[in-house]
């Protein structure tokens, strides 16, 4: 681990941001997206003494000003809503004094409902109850939106668009009390969220649109277009498999602030 931790945190400018996204963290299956929580809070602890970890709101910051990167930064984030993101990885990110947003499907917040990728799991997750979101915000964790019903934006209708994003939107704001101005947009390929639906995004008074997947970012990328690595137990299972994984994506990093 020793050789690729000095390539991880080796000096020269500028760095790429990196927005990390997570789905689950427990132990109740051994699916893609769950990830296990003595790994998450390894991986959160090596992050903490080897990144500079910010929230989502300083690192959005940062790329409106455009300032490069001078060491490798990364904000943590969370997709759809689990309960397991309350009860287990929060209270992992509190004693590690660590931030994190968590982007939420209101449709599925409070109730039975499971999404169709769980539904043959030994083990059916649970989604978070009203007053754990609340818990969340009020304990300084960022919330945002992840639609209401977790659909493909791009196979949706305009009128359909504006409900997933206006509807998420104030229901969040009703429950938090604050405006609610972050978005991902659920499956997060490329092809889930065409310039339409990111306009969409925009015009529904969000200040940004992450994917899930994508890799690393830019200073002078668009809000409206910011990639995030997936984390996955398969892939980055250990502190240094991260590293090796992050030393790999740096090398192949070329700003698009610095072509031609
Ligand atoms: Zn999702």
């Amino acid at each position: 681990m020793r050789a690729w931790r000095a390539l991880d945190t080796m000096r020269g400018a500028p760095w790429p941001y990196c927005v990390a996204t997570f789905h689950r963290v427990w132990d109740g299956s051994r699916d893609e997206l769950s990830y296990p929580p003595a790994v998450f809070a390894e991986l959160c602890r090596y992050w903490r003494d080897h990144y500079e970890v910010l929230s989502l709101d300083r690192l959005l910051a940062r790329l409106a000003h455009g300032d490069p990167g001078s060491q490798a930064t990364i904000a943590i984030t969370f997709d759809d809503g689990y309960a397991d993101n309350a009860e287990i990885a929060a209270p992992i990110l509190d004693a590690l004094d660590l931030p994190a947003t968590f982007f939420v499907t209101t449709g599925y917040i409070g109730t039975e409902r499971r999404f169709p990728w769980d539904a043959t799991l030994p083990v059916r997750p649970r989604m978070m109850s009203w007053a754990q979101v609340r818990e969340l915000h009020q304990a300084g964790f960022g919330i945002g939106s992840h639609t209401v019903s977790h659909p493909r934006l791009s196979a949706l209708a305009a009128p359909e668009l504006d409900l997933e994003l206006g509807s998420s939107k104030q229901r969040l704001e009703a429950e938090l009390g604050e405006e609610i101005v972050d978005f991902a947009f659920p499956f997060g390929q490329p092809s889930d969220c065409g310039a339409a639906a990111a306009e969409a995004v925009r015009r529904a008074g969000y200040r940004c649109c992450l994917a899930c997947a994508g890799g690393l970012i830019d200073a002078g990328d668009s809000p409206f277009a910011l990639r995030r690595v997936c984390v996955s137990p398969n892939f980055h299972a250990t502190p240094s498999a991260w590293a090796r994984y992050f030393a790999g994506q740096r090398w192949r990093f070329r700003p698009a602030s610095r072509a031609a």
